[in-house]
């Protein structure tokens, strides 16, 4: 497989340090509040990449943290503890918030078909970890403390930006955030490894270490966590691009001031959904979730499949046109399906399955190329072959694409009501699967006064249910009906 990797900034044949094993490590939400759909972007490409990984037989372990601590306003170490400010905003305690949004992020990823990581560690597990790798950084000569605090020390690194190709705006995000000066820094990009004065007085959760009772800066943790549940040496680290600084870059230096080698090889980092105001943000309070979406009508897996529409290294701009055309293509590509029928007379053709799945591997394998995946779908439900292999090549698809394609698509099938006419077949089909006898018997009738010739009963039928925000569609064989949004 090939993966752009920014830590080079280039498209890399991907070589795991052990063969046939992954260690994928992925950065989790900070929840004090639900995730918005922006995150989740992030979430389902990180997910596709795990599920093509061991599509191609890889084992793969990964982990994700839960920030439930130390992730300041800004993430250049300023402001307020994003929890404690949740824990505010609801009344709460910040316990009682990391637990309610951590089950919401595990909803929504469900809802989305994102797999859960094989370990989910919350950043307070792990004190001990941090505690014992900030005094060995301190050992080396890499840290300092300073008002109490302490720092790492980014001038005593060869290089500290290793990510600098990004964009100027990407790459500032945190920092622009943050206006207040924190006096103690010696340089400009020193980052808190632990907090003990500063940002103290509400703080909700602290403990004891060798600096006095404090608690540990953002960045420290996912170092920490990979390390005690993935080893020395990670394969790929996994973020949104907002993530590449100051966190995964201060990750990096932290990890490698602490083992004196080389920590990882691959960072893969997806760039963000926007609206047409800006960037989607959490702290701005103001965005879209899963069950806005779905209180809208859209099935999650809608959002799922727009997010598979584009490349994860370009920016997406999310609308609601934009998600009614996924919507539209979801239906279509459902009802295509649904259209299958194995015959029991029929077997899967080996060749032809092979040679689809080779189109598909093709696309992923080239740096996660998840539209031009989509395309391969397509592809199969016009290949020459009988249904089975189709409905095989599919359902092989689905293990990575995890949009329910084959799941989806019989319960369409049964949902469709099959109306027998004078004249034969005649389906009437729900695009929403909900079942409306009345509906369906007008729609039968504009069907009888088709056929009888009599089309300005049908018309009327058509304008009458039009005006009652019942929308139709003649398709071969039948009509589709939906409710006009
Ligand atoms: P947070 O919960 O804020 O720590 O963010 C969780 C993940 O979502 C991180 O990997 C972020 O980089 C990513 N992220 C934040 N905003 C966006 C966005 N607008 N689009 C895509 N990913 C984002
Ligand atoms: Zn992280």
């Amino acid at each position: 497989m090939y993966l752009y990797n920014s830590l080079t900034h280039k498209k890399e044949e991907f070589v795991p340090n052990h063969p046939g094993e992954v260690k994928l490590y992925t950065c989790g939400p900070t929840v004090y509040h639900f995730a918005h759909i922006g995150n989740l972007r992030t979430y389902i490409m990180e997910d596709v990449l795990e599920k093509y990984l061991r599509y191609c037989g890889y084992h793969v372990k990964r982990v994700m943290n839960i920030t439930d601590v130390g992730h300041l306003s800004s993430d250049g170490d300023t402001g307020e503890d994003k929890m404690v400010k949740g824990a505010k905003r609801e009344h709460k305690s910040v316990m009682e918030i990391a637990q309610y949004y951590t089950d919401a992020f595990f909803e929504d990823c469900r809802k989305l078909n994102i797999k859960r990581p094989d370990v989910v560690e919350p950043a307070t597990n792990c004190i001990p970890e941090y505690i014992h790798m900030i005094e060995t950084i301190l050992d080396k000569g890499y840290a300092y403390v300073a008002g109490g605090n302490v720092y790492f020390d980014t001038s005593k690194l060869e290089k500290y930006y290793v990510f600098q190709d990004h964009k100027e705006e990407d790459l500032a995000v945190g920092v622009r955030e943050g206006v207040e000066e924190d006096l103690n820094k010696r340089n400009k990009n020193d980052f808190v490894l632990w907090f003990t004065k500063s940002k103290f007085e509400d703080q909700a959760l602290k403990w004891d270490s060798p600096w006095g009772v404090g608690y540990p800066g953002w960045h420290i943790e996912c170092s920490g966590i990979s390390m005690k549940h993935l080893g020395e040496d990670l394969d790929i680290h996994c973020g949104g691009i907002d993530n590449a600084f100051p966190h995964h870059t201060n990750e990096i230096a932290q990890s490698e001031a602490f083992l004196g080698h080389k920590w990882c090889n691959y960072w893969f980092h997806v760039l963000h959904l926007n609206t047409n105001s800006g960037k989607m943000s959490k702290s701005k309070g103001e965005f879209l979730t899963v069950s806005l979406l779905e209180s809208k009508g859209y099935d999650p897996l809608v959002y799922r499949l727009f997010c598979l529409q584009s490349h994860y290294r370009k920016s997406l701009v999310f609308s609601y046109e934009n998600l009614d055309n996924a919507k539209a293509t979801y239906q279509k590509l459902l009802s295509r399906i649904a259209a299958l029928q194995a015959k029991p007379e029929e077997s899967v053709d080996q060749e032809v399955f092979q040679k689809l799945q080779g189109k598909f591997k093709e696309a992923l394998g080239n740096d996660l190329n998840t539209s031009l995946a989509i395309t391969a779908v397509y592809d199969t439900l016009k290949y020459p072959t009988n249904d089975k292999t189709k409905l095989a090549v599919l359902h092989d698809f689905d293990q990575v694409l995890g949009l329910d394609l084959i799941e989806k698509a019989e319960k369409m099938r049964q949902e469709q009501k099959q109306i027998v006419t004078g004249n034969g077949n005649f389906q009437v089909i729900s695009e929403s699967g909900e079942k409306n006898e009345e509906i369906e018997n007008e729609i039968l009738e504009r069907h009888a006064a088709k056929q009888a010739k009599n089309f300005q009963e049908a018309d009327r039928i058509r304008e009458a249910l039009r005006a009652r925000g019942i929308e139709l569609t003649d398709i071969p064989g039948g009509v589709k009906w939906r409710r006009a949004e």
